[in-house]
């Protein structure tokens, strides 16, 4: 971090040999101030763009309608350079359709958000603090720039922004920014969703997704999307009355481990959260794997009534199956959100005992399994249809399923030799059946 901090003083530097004013300002202030890492510094600065993609050598243009340059720096750093501006014409509750560069640092940050984010400090580090940041999280208060209910009416993304860095930062959200965040909840109806999922996300990512689930539970935000979830509108409101119902997802390593608890928690079943995730613009891997975890989770969900019937080698076979189908991050993920649920339940005078026991047996299940993917199959397709004499066909897939299935069990070895001689097995018993 010494070195980032001393290349952006570099360039401030540089901005201020040419005349110009130039500060540090925003996020990079407030994680100096606590004391945390920083990993990028944004700077604002009287400069108009044009006037610094002429000082510096190599230069973006990243969002020149909002006065953005970006500055490369040798040795692969980079810094975004902004010209000072206020917003203007704030159209249907989004972002500003247009902005004015201006002179005036403080009228810069009088346009942001909070005032933990409202901060800049110049070269010899001394903080410019207009609207009481530094004051607030020493207190850990959030708190909106101004006045909140005209602030969120601009730009109702900031009421997510709001349970966002409450959470990151265990701020108590101060009492007029939270009641306007209620009374202009339906606002956020006028955001796009693809910023909304950029919230979201990190909420649920971050350090505290319990907070933040509570907190979006009593905004009511999640009623007033603009593309609904078309899910959990009454366990919101549940969740919102019964803040305990939450469980601690931080315990949960994953990200989808936590997703597929929250849609497990608003009782949306795989469909249902695809619908809600699709909505929500997830990246297709994301989708697919918090998809995998409720998959998993929907295979095995009898599994403790299976123990109690058929003892424990028919739980391990059904479970191996599940987990060679869906993964085995899936599998982890799902193991990780069931322990956690029945911490939950734990206060219950009669925890259920064989679910109990499926919890302590599925970890052993899991290591146990020999060969987590067909590709590491000891035999391939072709060589398996060549052994046997037969075209390739749909028999095949079926056949190296079964065979992968008995490896992974480690009831065969996972050697062409053992493989092939399995297979000559179950082919002889086919037609013995036959
Ligand atoms: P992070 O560590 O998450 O990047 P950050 O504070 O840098 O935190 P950004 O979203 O990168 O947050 O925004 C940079 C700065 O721009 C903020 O600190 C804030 O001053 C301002 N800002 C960003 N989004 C908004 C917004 N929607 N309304 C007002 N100000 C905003
Ligand atoms: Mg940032």
């Amino acid at each position: 971090t010494q070195s980032i901090w001393s290349a952006a003083s570099g360039l401030l530097a540089r901005l201020e040999e040419a005349g110009h004013e130039a500060y540090y300002v925003g996020g990079c202030v407030r994680d100096r101030l606590l004391g945390r890492p920083v990993h990028d510094i944004d700077i604002a600065t009287s400069a108009r763009p044009e006037q610094v993609m002429a000082l510096f050598e190599r230069t973006v243009p990243t969002g020149l309608q909002h006065g953005t340059v970006t500055v490369l720096l040798e040795g692969g750093l980079s810094f975004e350079v902004t010209t000072f501006r206020v917003e203007s014409e704030y159209a249907d509750f989004r972002r500003p359709k247009s902005v004015q560069f201006i002179s005036d640092l403080t009228e810069d940050l009088r346009r942001r958000d909070f005032t933990i984010n409202a901060m800049a400090m110049d070269r010899s580090e001394r903080v410019i603090d207009p609207f009481g940041g530094e004051r607030d999280l020493r207190d850990r208060v959030l708190r909106c720039v101004g006045d909140p209910a005209e602030r969120f009416a601009e730009d109702a993304l900031r009421m997510l922004r709001c349970i966002r860095f409450s959470c990151r930062y265990g701020l108590a959200v101060e009492e007029r920014t939270w009641n306007a965040v209620l009374e202009h909840a339906p606002k956020l109806a006028h955001v796009a969703m693809e910023r909304v999922q950029a919230e979201l996300e990190k909420t649920l990512e971050g350090p505290d997704p319990r907070r933040g689930v509570r907190l979006l539970a009593r905004s009511g935000l999640p009623r007033h999307m603009k593309e609904p979830f078309g899910v959990g509108e009454q366990e919101w409101q549940r969740l919102a009355e019964d803040q305990e119902a939450v469980p601690d997802l931080s315990r949960l390593s994953s990200p989808a481990a936590r997703w597929a608890s929250l849609w497990r928690l608003l009782k949306a079943g795989p469909e249902e959260a695809q619908t809600a995730m699709t909505r929500l613009r997830f990246s297709r891997d994301k989708l697919r794997s918090v998809r995998a975890v409720l998959d998993f989770g929907r295979e095995v969900e009898g599994l403790s009534r299976l123990l109690d019937a058929r003892g424990t080698e028919a739980g391990r076979v059904k479970w191996t199956e599940a987990a060679l189908r869906w993964g085995r991050s899936a599998s982890a993920a799902w193991l990780e959100m069931a322990a956690l649920d029945a911490s939950l339940a734990s206060d219950d005078p009669t925890p259920e005992d064989s679910w109990n026991r499926l919890l302590s047996l599925a970890p052993e299940w899991t290591e146990s399994v020999r060969v987590w993917s067909r590709e590491s199959l000891g035999i391939d397709g072709l060589s398996l249809a060549r052994e046997a004499g037969r075209k390739p066909g749909p028999w095949l897939r079926e056949t190296l399923d079964r065979l992968w299935l008995e490896a992974a069990l480690g009831r065969i070895g996972n050697t062409p030799e053992a493989l092939l001689e399995a297979f000559r097995r179950m082919e002889r018993s086919a037609e013995r059946r036959l």
